[in-house]
């Protein structure tokens, strides 16, 4: 496997030389397969390593449910991997740690009467057309497809993702370098609209995100849903 991974990035390289820029992003996403946290097996991130993660601290307001603490480095390592250097692969695990933590786990944002009563959908906190111009994908969206997938096979539960109801409209730089709370909070002001709001219509509102720090894009994206109509949000990520 390994010297096969070696050829693959020695001809993408000798591409690159010549076509430039698009070789060598698709060259960014050839990584070896093994587990990113222990080294072995032929996954990403393997069951035990998964498994293994730290959960965070209970939420102080209840509104947001977070998978993982973000400052568990297998975590941190993946949701870095999966976003900069492409592997779409890793939304897999991601969405497992997701489903496992929030639906078979003793801390359950959603109880399966709520599930089956009403019906759900998932809204992925969208990136700017800039911004998804340049990664190719969205992250949260691919976690969301791969979450509401486990609950349609496992809890035969139908939850649609639907990506084109939130809008990044302002092309905002990283929460993590922008200043103060105020600042990230003003910064995200209006940042984002809703369209297709019938597709809300009687249902309520997952809102799915990679990380949160201070919850002030999820803030504005309920803010967002809630004026636009949906009923019930709740707010789901990876880790916080
Ligand atoms: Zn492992």
């Amino acid at each position: 496997m390994q010297k096969l991974i070696h050829t693959a990035k020695f001809f993408f390289r000798k591409i690159s030389n010549r076509t430039g820029l698009a070789a060598r992003l698709a060259l960014d996403a050839v990584l070896p397969l093994e587990c990113l946290g222990c080294g072995k097996g032929e996954e990403l991130l393997c069951g035990r390593c998964l498994e293994s993660i730290d959960r965070p601290e209970l939420p102080k307001s209840g509104s947001v449910f977070a998978a993982a603490a973000y400052g568990d480095k297998f975590a941190k390592k993946a949701i870095w991997t999966l976003k900069y250097k492409k592997a779409k692969m890793l939304a897999e695990p991601l969405a497992e740690l997701m489903y496992k933590r929030f639906f078979l786990g003793h801390q359950r944002p959603l109880d399966g009467r709520s599930l089956k009563k009403t019906k759900w959908i998932i809204v992925p906190v969208p990136l700017s057309k800039k911004r998804l111009r340049e990664r190719g994908f969205n992250q949260s969206e691919l976690i969301a497809e791969r979450l509401a997938g486990k609950i349609r096979d496992r809890e035969k539960i139908f939850i649609e993702v639907a990506a084109n109801i939130l809008q990044k409209t302002k092309d905002t730089p990283p929460q993590a370098r922008v200043g103060s709370k105020e600042d990230r909070l003003a910064n995200l002001q209006n940042a984002f609209s809703a369209e297709n709001s019938h597709l809300m219509a009687g249902k309520n509102v997952i809102i799915l995100d990679d990380v949160t720090t201070t919850g002030a894009t999820l803030k504005e994206a309920k803010r967002t849903l809630r004026e636009a109509g949906a009923k019930k949000i709740v707010c789901m990520v990876v880790a916080r």
